[in-house]
């Protein structure tokens, strides 16, 4: 990989790095110089590859969406995310991490969740590999994703609520570094996103990365042409919108489209806009863009989506938007709640939330009826379903 890839120091451009507490410093130097060869071992691959196929439902189905595409005027492909077990990406990156901590002989495992996606992958893998398994989440998100804390903790799972801040994602990940730094010897943090010191943004981007692998390949014979002309996909921490560029960064005539969340709008004080209104400074342990105010106070995010819900983003996505390889459109509550009910009412297909912001995309942004274009979708929206009730029946009165 070229220019996209990260240096030795785990730097895209002036992001990234590891930044973290002095006690952390082994666990951390260790993993950097293990992932690379775990990952690329064949044994390791193998048994990545066996559970993606046979346990995940892999690969997702690259899916014609022609209704959609008959509305906008252009071809939509969807990659079905959804469709993996769990319902989300976030299982291609927990598989890959817990075989990795396994063989990195560790027993206890720890992850911060924002809507409960990551927090059920984690726990899924757990329960698979007979791992112990602790799950820190806001609590104010514990409070709007129920369904997801029960399937923890039928799945063993010790969900820890946490009362700081404002009870979201950010506050989580805060908590698991905290536990983290208190048993640095038998605990292994598996974290859920493109976020956080390197080695993680780069492993989680590979983990990922089996998401545009599988595009190419059936763009290929779909199409007769492995590069699409744009991919879009939502961005929280950067998981699923590096998993689908990462074969395509250096395709350069490949566009990249990335919605993150304007919340109530991106200048209304409420949002999670990070890559419009972010300025550089360190969270969670990587230099990257934040919502801060004046003086480096971390400012509070707000979406709809918890998922989204976070005040920094992954040091890849900061470099690709800051050198012009991305596009960033941020799209707010209304706009990707309507993508929702949009994609379910012609498709037939109830997104995420989270999905529902790349979705919004084409409120936003006209593309030619030649355009082939790949969006990824993250998610399904069971989780979601109180949401998308409660404003159906708001709309109504
Ligand atoms: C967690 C999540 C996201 C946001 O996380 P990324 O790391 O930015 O991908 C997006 N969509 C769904 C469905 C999620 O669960």
């Amino acid at each position: 990989m070229g220019k996209f890839n990260v240096d030795s120091n785990g730097f895209y451009g002036e992001f990234g790095g590891a930044y973290i507490p002095e006690i952390l410093y082994d666990n951390v130097e260790n993993l950097k110089k293990a992932y690379l060869e775990i990952l690329d071992d064949s044994a390791f691959q193998k048994e990545y590859h066996d559970l993606l196929r046979d346990y995940v439902g892999r690969p997702s189905p690259l899916y014609l969406a022609k209704r959609l595409s008959e509305k906008y005027n252009c071809k939509i492909y969807l990659k079905r995310e959804d469709l993996n077990h769990t319902g989300a990406h976030k299982i291609n990156n927990t598989i890959g991490q817990i075989l990795l901590a396994r063989r990195m002989g560790k027993t206890r495992i720890i992850a911060e969740t924002g809507a409960g996606q990551h927090g059920v992958a984690t726990a899924t893998v757990c329960a698979l590999m007979n791992m112990q398994c602790i799950v820190y989440m806001g609590a104010t998100d514990v409070e709007r994703q129920k369904l997801n804390v029960q399937k923890m903790e039928m799945l063993g799972a010790t969900v820890v609520p946490v009362t700081s801040g404002n009870m979201t994602l950010k506050d989580a990940t805060n908590e698991a570094i905290r536990d983290w730094c208190c048993n640095p010897s038998d605990t292994y943090y598996i974290i859920g996103s493109t976020v956080g010191p390197h080695p993680y943004p780069d492993m989680v981007a590979r983990l990922q990365a089996v998401i545009s692998e599988e595009t190419r390949k059936q763009l290929l014979e779909k199409e007769g042409k492995e590069t699409p002309d744009y991919v879009i996909a939502c961005v929280g921490g950067g998981s699923n919108a590096a998993g689908m560029t990462y074969h395509f960064l250096d395709d350069a005539d490949v566009k990249i489209v990335l919605a993150e969340a304007a919340g109530l709008g991106v200048n209304s004080g409420e949002s999670a806009a990070t890559i419009h209104l972010g300025k550089v400074g360190i969270i969670h342990g990587s230099k990257t863009l934040i919502m801060q105010s004046e003086d480096g106070q971390i400012e509070e995010p707000y979406s709809i989506s918890a998922g989204l819900d976070y005040p920094g983003i992954g040091p890849l996505h900061a470099h690709l938007a800051r050198t012009g390889r991305s596009e960033v459109l941020a799209i707010t509550d209304d706009e990707a709640i309507a993508a929702a009910f949009e994609l379910t009412e012609l498709e037939g297909i109830i997104p995420a939330i989270e999905s529902a912001h790349a979705l919004g995309v084409f409120g936003q942004k006209k593309f030619k009826a030649a355009d082939v274009i790949v969006l990824c979708l993250s998610g399904r929206g069971d989780k979601d379903m109180e949401t998308y009730v409660r404003i159906k029946e708001e709309s109504k009165k």
